[in-house]
C-alpha cells in the first residue's frame, strides 16, 4: 500500500495519550500518522517538580518527538498549535492557519492549570504543568536563594517563605522536595544564608492531603511533611496572590515571592477554542469507545476527555489513564479500518503513588490498592516512573541524577537559566483584582 492510499490519522498532542496512540499505530504501514504538538518534545509531567527543585535536568524528563519516531517512516511530526477542530469535516487548523485533513482525528491535548478566578493567581503564582513552568520555578527558587544570600534583610520581607496551593500529588511532592532542598542542599551550598528561617506553607481547601488515598495514608503524609518543617493549612483557601504576598481565606497574609500553584486543572484551551461541546472541568465527554458522540472518526483521549468510569462518573486525570486510553483508541481505529467493531475502553487500575521527599513515598498498588509507604514505596515509585519514561538514555540519566541527588548534599543541576523568572522588585506588591481579571 502506498502512502497516498494509507488512512491518515491526525493526533493533536504528544503527551502520554497522543504518544501512546501514535506508537501503537506506527507499526501499521497502511496507516499514515501526523502527530502535532506545540512543543517539539514529549514532557513527563509527574517529574516536573524534580526539575523545579533541581533534582533532575530538563533533558531527563523531555524527549524530542522527532527522535522517538525517527525510525518510523509513517509518522510525521509537526510543530504547531491547533486552535480549531472540525469534527464534521475531520480537519484541524493551527493558529497560523495551516489545515490538516484526516480520516481520523485523535484529540489528546491534555490539561492546563485552573486558577478558579483567584485574583492575581495567573499573573503572580508559579503553576507546575509544563517544562517551561518547571524551569521558571527553578529559576525563581534559585533567584530568591541567591538574592537572600547577598542581602539577609530580605528574609524579614518573606524571601524564604514558600506558599504551595493544593494538597494533591503536585502540592505534596513539591512541598516535600522544597523542604529537602532547604534542609539539605541550601545549608551545604549557601553558607551565608540562614536556611532555618525558611517557611513552607501548604494550603488546601479540603480536610486531608492526597485525598484519594486512605485515612492511614493521610496521617502518614501529614506526619512526614510536618517532620520536614512544612506548615499544613487544611480547610483553607488562597483568596488572592500578589507579587509579594498570598492572602489566605482565614485572613492571614503571608509575605512571599514564591507561590506555587497546584490548585487544580481544566481541559487544554483547544477544548474551548476548538468549538467542541464541553462537559465537567471543561473536558470533552466521550462515548465508552472513546469517540466523540455522533462522530465515529474523532477520538478524544487522556486528560482532555471525560472518559466514563464503570459505575458512573469519569476516570481521573492520570498518566496511566492517558497512556491506556491512547493505546485503546489506536486499537479501535485499527478495528474500524478493518471493518471490525470498536470496543468500550476498560481501564486497568495499577494503583496510585506519590513521593513525599527523600526516602519517603506512599503507594497504593494493584486494583485493590494495597498500601505501602517509606523506602519500599520510594523504590516502587522510582521503578514505575523510570519505566514510564521515553527512551533508555533518559532513564539512565534520571537514575544517575537521582543517585547523585540522594547521596550528595549539593544535589542535582542547580541552574538559574531563566533570568526573567528570577528578577524580583522587592518594593512592589501588586494584586490584580477580580473585577480587573473578568
Ligand atoms: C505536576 C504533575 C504531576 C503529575 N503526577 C502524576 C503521577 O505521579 N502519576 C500519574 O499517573 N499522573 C500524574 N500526573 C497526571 C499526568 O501527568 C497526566 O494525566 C498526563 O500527562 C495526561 O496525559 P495527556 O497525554 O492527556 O496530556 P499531556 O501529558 O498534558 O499532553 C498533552 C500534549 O498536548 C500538547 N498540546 C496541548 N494543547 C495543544 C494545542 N492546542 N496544539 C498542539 N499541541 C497541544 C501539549 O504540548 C502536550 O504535549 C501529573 C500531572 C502533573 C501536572
Amino acid at each position: 500500500m502506498t502512502a497516498t492510499e494509507a488512512r491518515h490519522v491526525v493526533i493533536v498532542g504528544g503527551g502520554f495519550a497522543g504518544l501512546g496512540c501514535a506508537q501503537q499505530l506506527a507499526g501499521h504501514d497502511d496507516v499514515r500518522i501526523t502527530l502535532i504538538d506545540r512543543n517539539n518534545y514529549h514532557q513527563f509531567q509527574p517529574l516536573l517538580y524534580q526539575v523545579a527543585t533541581s533534582q533532575l535536568a530538563p533533558s531527563d524528563i523531555a524527549h524530542s518527538l522527532r527522535s522517538v519516531f525517527a525510525d518510523q517512516k509513517n509518522v510525521d511530526v509537526k510543530l504547531a498549535e491547533i486552535s480549531e477542530v472540525d469534527p464534521e469535516a475531520r480537519t484541524v487548523t493551527s493558529t497560523d492557519g495551516e489545515r490538516w485533513d484526516a480520516d481520523v482525528i485523535v484529540l489528546a491535548a491534555g490539561s492546563q492549570p485552573n486558577f478558579f478566578g483567584t485574583p492575581g493567581a495567573s499573573e503572580s503564582s508559579f503553576p507546575l504543568y509544563s517544562l517551561d513552568n518547571a524551569t521558571e520555578l527553578r529559576s525563581r527558587i534559585l533567584g530568591i536563594l541567591e538574592q537572600a544570600d547577598r542581602d539577609p534583610k530580605l528574609i524579614e520581607r518573606g524571601a524564604l517563605n514558600f506558599v504551595i496551593v493544593g494538597g494533591g500529588p503536585t502540592g505534596v511532592e513539591v512541598a516535600g522536595a522544597i523542604a529537602d532542598m532547604i534542609s539539605v542542599t541550601v545549608p551545604a551550598t549557601y553558607e551565608d544564608l540562614d536556611a532555618s528561617a525558611a517557611q513552607i506553607h501548604l494550603v488546601d481547601h479540603g480536610d486531608a492531603l492526597l485525598k484519594p488515598f486512605s485515612d492511614k495514608a493521610h496521617a502518614y503524609v501529614a506526619k512526614v511533611l510536618e517532620e520536614k518543617g512544612v506548615q499544613i493549612h487544611l480547610g483553607t483557601g488562597v483568596k488572592e496572590v500578589g507579587t509579594g504576598h498570598a492572602l489566605l481565606s482565614n485572613g492571614t497574609s503571608i509575605p512571599t515571592r514564591c507561590v506555587i500553584w497546584g490548585g487544580g486543572i481544566q481541559a487544554a484551551a483547544v477544548a474551548a477554542d476548538g468549538g467542541l461541546a464541553q462537559g465537567s472541568g471543561g473536558r470533552i465527554d466521550v462515548e465508552g469507545d472513546l469517540t466523540l458522540a455522533g462522530h465515529a472518526g474523532v477520538y478524544v483521549v487522556g486528560d482532555i476527555a471525560n472518559i466514563p468510569e464503570e459505575g458512573g462518573g469519569a476516570l481521573p486525570q492520570l498518566g496511566s489513564v492517558a497512556l491506556q486510553s491512547g493505546h485503546w483508541a489506536a486499537n479501535n481505529i485499527l478495528a474500524d479500518f478493518k471493518g471490525k467493531s470498536r470496543k468500550p475502553f476498560v481501564y486497568h487500575d495499577k494503583g496510585i503513588m506519590a513521593m513525599i521527599g527523600r526516602g519517603a513515598a506512599i503507594a497504593e498498588v494493584g486494583e485493590r490498592h494495597h498500601e505501602i509507604h517509606g523506602q519500599l514505596a520510594h523504590m516502587a515509585w522510582l521503578g514505575v516512573h523510570a519505566s514510564l519514561m521515553t527512551g533508555t538514555k533518559a532513564k539512565i540519566e534520571a537514575f544517575v541524577d537521582w543517585a547523585w541527588d540522594g547521596f550528595s548534599k549539593t544535589g542535582g543541576p542547580h541552574v538559574l537559566d531563566r533570568g526573567d523568572a528570577a528578577q524580583i522588585d522587592w518594593d512592589e506588591d501588586v494584586v490584580v483584582s477580580q473585577s480587573a481579571q473578568s
